[in-house]
């Protein structure tokens, strides 16, 4: 199974250390279905590089785990 991306430059990251295991709230909120909760790590991660920047993902986080990384021009 390929790894995680957790690369800055993914447009959502999700910092796996305040991730709380059974949570998937980021998943469930995401229209696009960019968010998934990996097998091994129970840990919420972005599998699909695409996103409409809408911000539920982070802003339904229990924890702060998610961060959008906004691209400069859309702010
Ligand atoms: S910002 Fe919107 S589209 Fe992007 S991962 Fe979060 S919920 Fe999904
Ligand atoms: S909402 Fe937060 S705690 Fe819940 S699965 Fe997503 S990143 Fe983890």
């Amino acid at each position: 199974m390929p790894l995680a991306p957790q690369r800055a430059d993914v447009p959502v990251t999700i910092d796996e250390s305040k991730c709380i295991d059974g949570c998937t709230l980021c998943v469930d909120m995401c229209p696009l279905d960019s968010l998934a909760i990996d097998e091994d790590s129970g840990k919420a991660y972005m599998h699909v590089d695409e996103c409409w920047y809408c911000g539920p993902c982070a802003a339904r986080c229990p924890t702060g785990a998610v961060t959008v990384n906004m691209p400069y021009l859309l702010r």
